[in-house]
């Protein structure tokens, strides 16, 4: 039988060290994460503000919550006490609030940019002109709660191999250009968030420093 345990033992027997595993725990109920948590994860993902402030006060303190999906403003307070890394940055209004409600806590939040590298319409992210006048703009450069440790993106969905391959390469690609442009000193900007599931193994191949996988481990998602 297929066990939490099992699966992570597997992925991480199969993934270089010094990748980064986010077992991406959506929709899974808090002992289904507090198993894998006792199996040595320690890095989990979420994609609902909801969940994830449910979950956090049931599981223990030193789990590292990395949020992944569309973040709305109004609800950045509720999840800046505790969230370790917010991978789905899109916007300067998005890191401005993060900066506000992370300078209130007294902390330090890590973000990545998240690019838009798939074909699909439908998938979040910025482009490379809408990253560069966020990184260029004064009020980015008085931002001091907030750090930009990486890139993140999310490639198509589709059997095709080489397609996939030429996405993930293009997320590396701009990570090398925002590094040279941006960070040349900064060894805090560092992560390749790129990887699922179906398709990790090609990230990895191409450059991933992060990989973020919930149905190898979990199991299929019941919602
Ligand atoms: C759900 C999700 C994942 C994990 O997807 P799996 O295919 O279950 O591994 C990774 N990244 C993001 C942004 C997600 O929303």
């Amino acid at each position: 039988m297929k066990t939490v345990k099992g699966n992570l033992s597997e992925i991480l027997n199969g993934i270089p060290e010094g990748i980064k595993l986010v077992a991406v725990s959506k929709t899974m109920p808090p002992e289904v994460v507090q198993e894998a948590y006792e199996a040595g994860q320690r890095i989990f993902g979420e994609n609902k503000v909801q969940d994830l402030i449910m979950k956090h006060p049931l599981l223990p303190p030193d789990i590292q919550w990395h949020f992944i999906g569309h973040l709305q403003t109004n609800k950045i307070k509720f999840i800046a006490p505790f969230v370790d890394m917010v991978e789905s940055v899109d916007s300067l209004k998005l890191l401005k609030e993060l900066d506000k409600e992370a300078f209130k806590c007294g902390r330090v939040i890590k973000c990545l940019l998240q690019f838009h590298i798939a074909t699909e319409e439908t998938k979040f992210g910025l482009d490379v002109p809408e990253g560069e006048a966020l990184l260029e703009s004064e009020e980015f450069k008085s931002l001091k709660n907030i750090q930009i440790a990486g890139v993140m993106g999310m490639a198509t969905y589709t059997e095709n191999e080489q397609h996939v391959r030429q996405e993930f390469r293009e997320l590396k690609r701009i990570f090398q250009l925002f590094k040279y442009k941006y960070f040349p000193s900064d060894a805090g900007f560092s992560e390749i968030s790129m990887g699922m599931s179906g398709d990790y193994p090609i990230a990895i191949e191409e450059g991933s420093t992060m990989v973020r996988i919930g149905t190898a481990i979990f199991g299929t998602r019941q919602i």
